[in-house]
């Protein structure tokens, strides 16, 4: 679990803010759930032997009342509860997104943290493909509103459970078949949860995960026609994809469409954002049935990948750094600190110690240091005749002046335009 601080955290700052910005452009409008829901909500809605319930949850009772509760390691299974038990789809579909930290006891290492921060977007009571490209091509605008070039996309689907279990029978034949090369992890999954096989990391799994029969295979033509819909848009805005049988998704809620962006610089962790169909989940968190697709994204990995292609979030200087070079004249300063504020500066009290203000020397190192673009000083002279001093502090030669304080209003305007 790491602390976010400055610098790093204007990154950050930034990064939500384009997000926000994407989000209304699409027209999704944000959720706020709790931090903690009742165990049993994610081991009915992930699926028991998913990686998350099996192994990565922060779960704990309620010393109060004995309550079973998780801090939640994802946000689907509580956007859903809370669209279920608001009734929110009463009046049709909703186009929803959430920004917020996700808890999963997992080995820490580069991309994988216990504490970490998911954006995401839900788009429930929506069953045409349509709305699967379009989740799929908000990241993509996100991608070039950061300035991210090659996130690459991958895509699979998963048809139908009908669908589903004819191919699974076929897999578990297949690695039955060759069980003597399966690992501890994979001989546990072999009837439980045989899908998740394919998305084994272990080397010496793959020759046989190759040569495992395909989903795609098994897909009838309402699920085909529904994947090639998708393809199509895709098809049609020109982006590239690939089609990875493999992509199989931690969950288990997920049905045809699923995808990944992913990008090649992050090494192991380089998956971006994940997400897919889930059309069975509303009902089996016991909501009226309404399929559902959705995408959940990484902050971290994508704040690395950011650092790592050295794209800094735009630097917005302090506008004034206000020097007093005598006490006496620190409620005229903050009150004219406070009017330039109020037409939108940004403006920093030079803050005096109990020993007062400081030489006048040191208080204009601290206005540099501060990386203000002016300083405002007020000297006591000045004051009484209605005037302040203004020194750029970024211009080289830039001279000090002095300005009415009358017209300080048109100074702060002229600067707010340039
Ligand atoms: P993985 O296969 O890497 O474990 P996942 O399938 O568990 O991923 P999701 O649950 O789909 O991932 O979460 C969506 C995204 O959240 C991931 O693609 C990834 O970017 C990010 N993510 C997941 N777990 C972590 C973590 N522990 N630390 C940081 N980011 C994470
Ligand atoms: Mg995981």
């Amino acid at each position: 679990m790491n602390d976010i601080l400055p610098p790093e955290s204007v990154r950050w700052e930034w990064f939500e803010h384009k997000v926000r910005e994407l989000m209304h452009r699409y027209g999704y409008l944000n959720v706020r759930t709790p931090i903690v829901e009742p165990t049993p909500l994610f081991v009915r809605g992930l699926g028991e032997v998913t990686d998350i319930v099996e192994k990565e949850m922060y779960s704990f009772v309620d010393s109060m009342n004995g309550d079973p509760l998780t801090l939640r390691p994802e946000a689907t299974a509580g956007v859903v509860r809370a669209a279920s038990e608001h009734s929110m789809l009463y009046d049709g579909g909703k186009r929803l997104f959430y920004i917020g930290p996700m808890f999963r006891h997992e080995k820490p290492q580069r991309g994988r943290y216990r504490q970490f921060h998911q954006v995401g977007v839900e788009a429930l009571g929506f069953g045409g493909p349509d709305v699967d490209a379009e989740v799929i091509l908000m990241a993509r605008a996100l991608w070039r509103d950061l300035g991210l070039a090659e996130v690459r996309l991958e895509l699979n689907s998963l048809g139908q459970s009908d669908e589903r279990r004819a191919h699974r029978d076929a897999l578990v034949a297949h690695l039955q078949a060759h069980e003597d090369l399966l690992d501890a992890d994979a001989r546990r999954r072999l009837h439980s949860n045989p899908l998740r096989i394919l998305d084994s990391k272990n080397p010496a799994l793959q020759p046989l995960i190759e040569a495992a029969p395909r989903l795609m295979d098994f897909l009838g033509e309402a699920s085909l026609k529904h994947f090639d819909a998708v393809r199509a848009v895709l098809d049609a805005v020109g982006q590239p994809y690939r089609i990875n049988p493999r992509l199989v998704r931690g969950m288990d809620y997920y049905n045809l469409t699923v995808f990944e962006w992913v990008s090649d610089k992050l090494g192991a962790q380089g998956t971006l954002c994940g997400g897919g169909r889930y059309d069975g989940l509303i009902e089996m968190i016991g909501g009226k049935p309404a399929p559902a697709v959705g995408w959940g994204m990484g902050i971290e990995r994508v704040i690395d990948l950011l650092k790592q292609e050295r794209i800094e979030a735009p630097v917005r200087a302090w506008d004034a750094y206000v020097v007093i070079p005598d006490a006496a004249a620190l409620p005229q300063a903050t009150a004219t600190a406070e009017a330039l504020r109020t037409l939108g500066l940004s403006v920093l009290l030079h803050a005096a110690g109990k020993d007062g203000p400081g030489s006048m020397k040191s208080q204009f190192r601290r206005a540099d240091a501060s990386g203000a673009r002016h300083a405002l000083i007020f000297g006591a002279d000045e004051l009484a005749r209605g005037e302040l001093s203004i020194k750029p502090l970024r211009e080289a030669g830039g001279a000090q002046r002095s300005l009415a304080l009358a017209d300080l209003g048109s100074w702060a305007q002229e600067l707010r335009n340039a």
